[in-house]
């Protein structure tokens, strides 16, 4: 085998096992794996040699490079046999320029990473087709593995149910009782997991999975799980890929546990190493101000890690008091330059209807996310000339009782001042022709309030 990647401890204590051992963390400090890569060895072949290899495969339908995660095989999990691959060709999601959101908040060249438009609806499905994969190798060597468990705020449930299904391995997933959306509930259910709806939080789901997998038989596929990592990291390769393997100055995304910061931080240093990228974005983690932990320790300095107990928001998929991936986030945010800021349930809500005018279909962390980058750019530290791309995690119809009860103007703590609620009238002409003009008037003035004004 020409290239090969393997387990070792995040914090440097020696040490090296194979990505198909079940394990989670650190024998010797306990922290978590990451997934190492013999770099040398990839420089076996130029930066070009690589990028032109890369751009041969995008788009097609060759198994399994036209996935948008195997794309990348030799930089994730270089030594899985093709055969074992559980691949529902995700990734290659669409990432362009907002122009009428950008020109409103006072960056023009703003881009959206839809990486929501995918298999399950949100970007988990990036991380879970690698880990499947391994667990399907490593059934394929004998390993007595009966199923796939993980904790879950909602996505990684849906996406880990879809992959287990597909490979016909038995998936359990733990969800915090009435938190998350009723769309994502029924994912896993509609996948055939097995569905347990505890009384807890996210972070009380956590407690147990993790007691659950200390049975070996029963494999864990939270990211904390480092195979996890290595999938999602290809968000920020495709990016960059996509625009013609050059590096925008800024990537925003919203976090909760942290794993996705860490795993986008993780592709771009390989593409520094690989000498197809020179510089690096400045990263932004976006938190919504009743989960905060990160934020809380940003603010310290990273003295130390801040814990909280997370409470109930609008974007449940980051309500995340005890962050697992802590210590990777911060080695990323510091090594990238990276800010860490928040926004309010008022601020999410609104950011999110503001884009959605402007075409998107925009899920609650994806509008922290703008909510954020606004809260930047009036305070001046990103500029109208830089170029940002904000990651959108989810797609915006898993999050359907949000935008009905926005449009209601009947969210807690928010203020609806985008609210487009339906007008119910007699099937009588006259009524629906003065209603027209009327209502045409308003969103004449509305579109004129969306053009570039705004810029502070
Ligand atoms: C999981 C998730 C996040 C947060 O990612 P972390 O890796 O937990 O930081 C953000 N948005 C959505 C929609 C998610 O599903
Ligand atoms: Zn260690």
């Amino acid at each position: 085998m020409r290239y090969r990647a393997w387990f070792r401890c995040f914090h440097g204590c020696p040490g090296e096992y194979s990505v198909y051992e079940v394990i989670y963390r650190c024998p010797r400090c306990g922290g978590l794996l990451e997934v190492a890569h013999d770099v040398d060895a990839l420089k076996d072949r130029s930066a070009a040699a690589w990028m032109r290899i890369m751009e041969d495969r995008a788009g097609t339908t060759q198994w399994p490079y036209g996935s948008g995660v195997w794309r990348y095989k030799e930089w994730v999990l270089p030594d899985i046999n093709d055969d074992n691959i559980v691949s529902m060709f995700e990734g290659n999601t669409n990432l362009f320029q907002a122009h009428r959101l950008g020109e409103h908040i006072g960056v023009p060249d703003l881009w959206v990473k839809l990486s929501g438009n995918s298999h399950t609806g949100s970007f988990k499905d990036l991380g879970m087709t690698v880990l499947v994969s391994a667990v399907q190798q490593m059934r394929a060597m004998g390993k007595p593995i009966r199923a796939v468990a993980a904790a879950s705020t909602g996505d990684t449930s849906a996406a880990l149910a879809a992959y287990a299904a597909a490979a016909g391995i038995p998936a359990i997933v733990f969800l915090p009782q009435g938190k998350v959306s009723l769309d994502q509930l029924i994912q896993p259910i509609a996948n055939g997991a097995i569905v347990l709806a505890l009384d807890t939080d996210f972070d009380g789901c956590m407690r147990v999975v993790q007691e659950i997998t200390r049975d070996e038989t029963i494999y864990l596929a939270n990211s904390m799980n480092s195979l996890r990592i290595e999938g999602q990291k290809t968000v920020s390769i495709e990016i960059v890929q996509q625009f013609d393997w050059a590096v925008p100055d800024w990537i925003i995304l919203p976090v909760g546990n942290l794993g996705n910061i860490s795993a986008l931080g993780k592709g771009l240093l390989l593409l520094k190493e690989l000498g197809i990228i020179n510089k690096l974005p400045r990263l932004v983690a976006a938190q919504t101000e009743r989960a905060n932990p990160f934020y809380l320790s940003y603010r310290r300095g990273f003295r130390e890690k801040v814990t909280v107990q997370a409470k109930p928001t609008l974007a449940s998929a980051i309500q995340i008091g005890h962050p697992v991936s802590y210590e990777k986030a911060k080695a990323i945010i510091k090594l990238f330059d990276g800010v860490v800021e928040q926004a309010s349930e008022d601020e999410l809500a609104n950011a999110a209807a503001l884009a959605d005018r402007t075409g998107m279909y925009t899920c609650p962390h994806t509008g922290v996310a703008l909510a954020v980058l606004i809260k930047l750019v009036q305070q001046g530290v990103i500029h109208r000339s830089d170029r940002v791309v904000v990651v959108s995690t989810a797609h915006g119809l898993k999050f359907t009782q949000f935008k009905v009860r926005y449009h209601e103007n009947t969210l807690e703590e928010v203020m609806a001042r985008y609210a487009n609620p339906p007008v119910y009238l007699p099937p009588d002409i006259a009524v629906v022709q003065e209603t027209i003009l009327r209502r045409l008037d308003q969103v004449e003035k509305m579109f004129a309030m969306s053009e570039p004004a705004m810029a502070s």
